[in-house]
């Protein structure tokens, strides 16, 4: 296991994005020295393979085949590749890998909710959760180990910033997921220049949605998330379309429209108040990017519209946030700023030692008819996972409490 230097922690308030740091063009690190695939572009594979040897011509084919069997069918061992020559094969395979985030712990919920305690392979611990609905499963993604930002609602605000995951960490959760789910698309085993993508694409997944609200704040390791997703999003990758991706921040203004632009997914932002004092204490980035910075970044987010609206999350605090008056100057805000807006109410999920208490069903449901009387959606959302803390802002690596010994025990009993 390789030792990866801790990152500094940046102030409370003003905190900086954390840059790509000692990892390498994004390529996760790898004790054997071998390169893991997962999450690199197409371009990149060619590159390699022709530092391989390859000639251009067929770095460039080999390329495309593997990119296909890594990220459409979800295949981790080069000799499944049929179309690639069998002499070929073993080549790839001492010098390259295809990998996946080592699952620690895997739990599952009452209510259907599961979690993975997943850990990289220079020994950090971050968690994915799957949320199955009715009509869709939505698959909630880490961006960083820790986070900076320490918002006081958020357990996973108490932890320190360790480092940013790598797209290959990042994409690796997705992967993760549809291994569990068994959701890699069946077919031909071999693909040919003339092959139609679509044939694999619209398949009644279990995996339908994906949201980056897991631990960490995804616009501060801005670079490795549209990495990440954009081979989440590309047809002849995991080819999962931009409407059903949404990106949670709390509010990194500098870094939205950039969000916009180059990964054009839908935009959340975890609100939770509506005056400076409140909101400086419960997202201390506030003090940085305040209200009005932040609702006009809204306003000019690309791609926003009625068909896609912003949503804003607002987790219900007793005594904090969750007043008449707050109701209403919500809705007065997302009008005067012209959002095309929803609002996700968020019954808040206690945690140990946590300075808040949610608020009683009266009051959240009362504060949910004035928004809706405003004209603005805002359904309350019911908690998931409570029971394996597995809900909104409870994400905390709780492997940290256990020993090794037990995890190890539970790591055996638990399978996908
Ligand atoms: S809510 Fe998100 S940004 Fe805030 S501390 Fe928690 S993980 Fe970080």
């Amino acid at each position: 296991m390789a030792d990866t230097q801790l990152m500094p922690i940046p102030g409370m308030i003003d905190p900086v994005p954390v840059t790509r740091d000692s990892l390498v063009d994004g390529v996760t690190p790898r004790a054997d020295g071998r390169i893991d695939l997962l999450g690199l572009p197409r371009d990149r594979i060619t590159a390699l393979l022709a530092e391989a040897g390859l000639d251009a011509r067929q770095a460039k084919l080999r390329a495309r085949q593997v990119y296909h069997w890594l990220y459409h069918r979800g295949v981790t061992d080069f000799e499944a590749m049929t179309d690639i020559a069998k002499p070929m094969r073993p080549r790839l395979t001492e010098r390259f890998v295809i990998g996946r985030p080592q699952v620690v712990e895997a739990q599952h919920s009452s209510d259907g909710t599961r979690k993975w305690l997943l850990r990289t392979e220079d020994g950090h611990d971050y968690e994915m959760v799957f949320i199955p609905d009715a009509d869709r499963g939505t698959l909630c993604v880490s961006s960083q180990v820790g986070c900076t930002l320490n918002c006081r609602f958020c357990h996973t605000g108490t932890m320190r910033l360790v480092r940013n995951l790598t797209p290959g960490e990042i994409v690796g959760q997705v992967m993760l997921a549809r291994d569990a789910l068994g959701e890699w698309p069946r077919g031909r085993m071999d693909i040919s220049e003339e092959e139609d993508e679509a044939a694999y694409t619209a398949d009644g997944r279990l995996l339908t949605n994906i949201v980056m609200m897991g631990m960490g704040e995804p616009l501060y390791n801005f670079d490795n998330v549209r990495d990440a997703l954009r081979l989440v999003m590309d047809g002849d990758g995991l080819a999962l379309s931009k409407r059903r991706i949404t990106l949670s921040t709390s509010g990194v203004v500098p870094m939205m429209a950039k969000c916009g632009e180059e990964i054009g997914v839908n935009l959340a932002v975890s609100l939770h108040a509506v005056n400076k004092q409140v909101r400086d204490e419960i997202v201390p980035l506030n003090r940085k990017y305040g209200l009005e910075e932040l609702l006009e970044a809204c306003a000019a987010y690309p791609g926003a519209s009625n068909a896609r609206r912003i949503t804003f999350e607002y987790v219900m605090l007793k005594d904090v946030n969750d007043s008449d008056e707050d109701a209403h100057e919500l809705v007065r805000l997302l009008k005067a700023y012209r959002l095309p807006a929803k609002v996700n109410l968020i019954p808040f999920n206690p945690w140990p030692g946590a300075p808040y208490e949610c608020s009683t069903p009266e009051r959240v449901r009362r504060f949910s008819n004035i928004v809706f009387e405003g004209g603005i959606s805002a359904p309350v959302r019911t908690p998931r996972g409570r029971d394996i803390d597995a809900a909104c802002g409870q994400l905390r690596t709780a492997a940290e409490k256990k020993s090794r010994a037990d995890r190890d025990r539970e790591a055996a009993d638990a399978s996908l």
